[in-house]
């Protein structure tokens, strides 16, 4: 079966930056690790693989510039002769929350037969970061000129406060683990002939945290969160650009185990309004000019982003001509003058004259037809057949 495409795998495109390498990974992650599909757990493993794999090219620049170069060839000597192994994964630093989310996750992946023996995993200590949460809010395009507040609900888990996160009762009523003694550390020595291996792993039964429940929260069932809504105002600065995500800290989901709550990711995704194109800070527009004005000149109503605005249309006005309205345009971000609108002139020709407005045009224009002599006709679509 042919490989799939790194980038293709993680729903990426060629030219996505590291942050969009590792929040693709982390949003799959999420969706595919293996306790999720208890159905097919098997089936979540290989495609949890897949992914990881795809990340750890595409995650390291050195690696990532050899697959964009020469493909799956450019990188098979990072992995044994079987392919890619858990072995070779040296990101796992990276799903650190999210293995603390998920106990199951956090297992199979650490405790399983050493299955990072070789690799760089990182040492984690004391309780975890609650998850981020990731959404989208959606503003109109009017909206990048003025900045907006918008409310946001979510759920999320928070803190439960009878125990302040903690899972004991009243915050207070832990005893001393009893796997690692308080230590939080489990060393476990082999001998290896005339050598002895000893081995720190952290304590998984208390997460490293040397403390054990000895009474559980009512409220919370021992977990330490709660299901709630987040309601939170995002502001949206002016300028912002289409798919730009906006970190709010420490807003996501509480920890489970008293740790630092993640973050909150929102994503702006700006709508577009019909006949506005946007191109940085410029915007682009197309209006109709009457043909009189065209030839005459005069003012003409301009539908701008916010509101209308006069353009002055000198006479003699060709079809196509642009004007530039300064400073109807999109602010830039950090601030500072607003960028202009560009507006395309499309002259409106009148359908029908009558006998007497056509007298009138032919005694000031001259007769229509073709100047210079007799050229020849063309076969194209414009020449009249004979009938
Ligand atoms: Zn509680
Ligand atoms: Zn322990």
């Amino acid at each position: 079966m042919a490989k799939k495409d790194y980038y293709q795998i993680l729903g990426l495109n060629r030219g996505a930056t590291e942050e969009e390498v590792k929040r693709a990974y982390r949003l799959l992650a999420r969706k595919y690790h293996p306790d999720v599909n208890q159905g097919d757990p098997k089936a979540a493993e290989e495609r949890f693989k897949e992914i990881s794999e795809a990340y750890e090219v595409l995650a390291d620049p050195t690696k990532r510039q050899r697959y964009d170069q020469m493909g799956f060839a450019g990188v098979e000597s990072e992995f044994g002769p079987q392919g890619f192994t858990w072995q070779n994964f040296t990101h796992v630093g990276d799903l650190e929350d999210l293995l603390g989310q998920n106990p199951f996750f956090r297992e199979w992946f650490s405790g399983s037969g050493g299955r990072f023996a070789g690799g760089g995993r990182r040492e984690v200590r004391g309780p975890f970061r609650g998850g981020d949460i990731e959404v989208a809010v959606r503003i109109p395009l009017q909206a990048v000129v003025t900045g907006a507040s918008q409310m946001i609900e979510v759920p999320h888990q928070r803190a439960c406060p009878a125990c302040r996160g903690t899972g004991a009762k009243d915050g207070t009523e832990f005893e001393k683990c009893p796997e690692c003694g308080g230590r939080g550390q489990l060393r476990r020595s082999q001998n290896r002939g005339y050598t002895q291996l000893i081995s720190i792993t952290e304590c998984l039964s208390c997460h490293g945290t040397g403390r054990r429940i000895r009474v559980p929260c009512p409220a919370c069932d021992a977990t330490g969160v709660q299901r709630s809504t987040l309601r939170v105002e995002v502001t949206i600065p002016p300028g912002i650009e289409d798919g730009t995500l906006l970190r709010l800290g420490l807003q996501g989901e509480a920890s489970p185990g008293a740790g630092p709550a993640g973050d909150l990711f929102v994503q702006v995704q700006i709508e577009p309004v019909p006949g506005f194109r946007r191109e940085g800070r410029e915007v682009y527009s197309e209006a109709h000019v009457p043909l009189i004005t065209a030839l005459l000149g005069g003012d003409l109503r301009i539908r701008t982003l916010l509101g209308d605005a006069l353009l002055a249309v000198p006479a003699g006005t060709q079809p196509g001509a642009q004007f530039r309205l300064r400073g109807e345009g999109f602010p830039r971000l950090r601030g500072g003058d607003r960028g202009d609108h560009i507006v395309t002139l499309r002259v409106d020709l009148p359908k029908a004259l009558d006998g007497h407005q056509k007298g009138l045009l032919k005694e000031a224009l001259g007769p229509p037809g073709p100047a210079g002599g007799s050229p020849r006709r063309s076969g194209g679509i414009f020449s009249r057949r004979g009938g």
